[in-house]
């Protein structure tokens, strides 16, 4: 097969065990290195990049893409040592004469694929994961962020030999290249229909997966809750990087009784965060380019054509790729807004009068990502959690759930397979090994053929009490 990445794979293929048998300060060195990296060295490029890309406000540059890495690496650190020793298990009286545990050993040769919307983050956080295991990496950024996917390139060449790490640039037919590579590991961050194209892929070498998919987070505000509070919050989830956030709420279900309270609270804080015309504000980014502006313009649109209620926003500078953050009400099923991932500065309303009429609403479609309740009633809450399925949920917030590390992060099913952050992503990029170790003669050797109604005896008394 002629492929343009086999020299680069086969050379990591080869450095494999090399870079497997690293130490646990081996390891920690280089982490440390793209730490400094994050932190002194490249910050500022950093920061210009993401501005240049989709004029990402430096505080949030500093808050969601470098922060959550140099977290992740503080993390891993403080916790690597004990995650690479052999973890001992108890033996059944059967295998006596002999002892068991397991160990993580590095998976081998792995490809991250990563989007646009946190670039660094999720390009650097599932590489965090991939070296603490002692793996080599192929990291394959988003094409549509140029500016920062130079500069992770530039980072990992003054760090990495392409034998351990290398970004190979491309869009579309580069990872297709790549994706035809036996890999052992592939972890993709992305669309849930891209996902499935990464699974196909992948299922041709029998490679394992995981996949940080989307979809619709749906958020549910009732009668009980702090409506200013939840608000804020939902505002802040939904507006922050535009919306374009995996875990952004895609759309709100508000108790009707609260509707129109609910809707004063989120006009109230849009104004507080970004001023009269958020277009103005340099706390308000944008969409990442003029076909994603299109494709949110069109799901405006069509909103307008289906009688749905603008209660907020609805406006948009296509020039400038901005669209404002906008609250929409009164949509019937068919909208495109309620049909698709928003991944945008969005949020269609939807008003509900009982809480089984959501719980329905939500298990009749994919399961998402994330789920977020506002409510004081616990009994509503523990209603909701136990009649829905999803990757993650928030009460009374939102979106935080990603930078707890000691949470496993991820989606089930349409919404992703695998979990990442912390020991989750390690034992990811790991093959846990199973050891047994006989140091004694044991007790197998009893019933080794021939077999003779002695032998039938003793596997009808191990049968009857082991
Ligand atoms: P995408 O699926 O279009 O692209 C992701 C990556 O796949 C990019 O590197 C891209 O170059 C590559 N790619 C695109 N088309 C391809 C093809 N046909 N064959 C092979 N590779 C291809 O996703 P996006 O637009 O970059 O990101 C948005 C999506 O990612 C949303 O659905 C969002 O919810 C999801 N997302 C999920 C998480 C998570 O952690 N679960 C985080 C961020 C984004």
């Amino acid at each position: 097969m002629n492929n343009q990445y086999q020299e680069l794979f086969d050379s990591q293929k080869e450095n494999q065990y090399a870079l497997g048998n690293s130490t646990f300060r081996e390891r920690i060195e280089k982490l440390e290195k793209l730490k400094q990296a994050l932190e002194h060295g490249y910050k500022q490029q950093i920061r210009e990049a993401l501005y240049k890309d989709f004029k990402k406000p430096h505080l949030e540059t500093d808050l969601t893409e470098i922060y959550p890495v140099i977290s992740e690496i503080k993390f891993v650190k403080q916790r690597l040592k004990g995650w690479l020793k052999p973890q001992k298990v108890k033996s059944p009286l059967v295998l006596v004469g002999s002892s068991s545990y397991y160990v993580y050993e590095p998976k081998g040769v792995c490809l991250i694929i990563s989007p646009w919307n946190f670039p660094l983050n999720l390009t650097f956080g599932p590489l965090v994961s991939a070296l603490a295991a002692g793996n080599t990496v192929i990291l394959k950024p988003s094409e549509l962020t140029p500016h920062i996917a130079r500069v992770m390139e530039d980072i990992i060449t003054s760090i990495f030999k392409p034998n351990e790490v290398k970004v190979v640039q491309g869009a579309v037919a580069e990872t297709t290249a790549l994706l035809q590579l036996p890999f052992n590991h592939i972890f993709f961050t992305g669309s849930p229909q891209i996902g499935k194209l990464v699974m196909q892929a992948a299922a041709k070498h029998l490679t394992s997966v995981t996949l940080e998919l989307g979809g619709k987070s749906p958020t549910i505000v009732d009668k009980s809750a702090d409506l200013k509070e939840a608000a804020k919050r939902i505002a802040w989830g939904k507006f922050v990087n535009s919306g374009q956030i995996c875990v952004s709420p895609d759309y709100v279900f508000v108790h009707e009784a609260i509707k129109a309270d609910f809707i004063k609270e989120m006009k109230l804080v849009v104004s507080e965060f970004y001023g009269a015309n958020a277009e103005t504000s340099a706390s308000y980014g944008r969409i990442v380019n003029a076909k994603h502006t299109g494709r949110l313009q069109k799901h405006i649109q069509n909103a307008k054509d289906l009688q749905g209620t603008v209660e907020l926003g609805g406006h948009f500078n296509a020039d400038e790729n901005y669209i404002s953050p906008t609250v929409i009400s009164n949509l019937p099923e068919e909208a495109t807004l309620l049909q698709e991932e928003i991944f945008g500065p969005v949020l269609p309303l939807k008003v509900f009068k009982e809480i089984s009429e959501v719980v329905s609403y939500i298990n009749s479609k994919p399961r998402p990502l994330a789920l977020y309740i506002y409510s004081k009633n616990k009994s509503q809450i523990k209603y909701i959690s136990a009649n829905t399925r999803a990757g993650s949920m928030c009460v009374n917030t939102n979106v935080l759930q990603y930078s707890n590390h000691n949470l496993p992060f991820g989606g089930v099913n349409n919404s992703g397979i695998g979990k990442a952050h912390g020991l989750f992503g390690f034992q990811e990029f790991s093959n846990r090994k199973s050891v047994l170790k006989q140091f004694t003669r044991g007790s197998i050797e009893l019933l080794f053929p021939p077999y003779t109604d002695l032998k039938q005896k003793l596997v009808d008394l191990t049968l009857k009490w082991f």
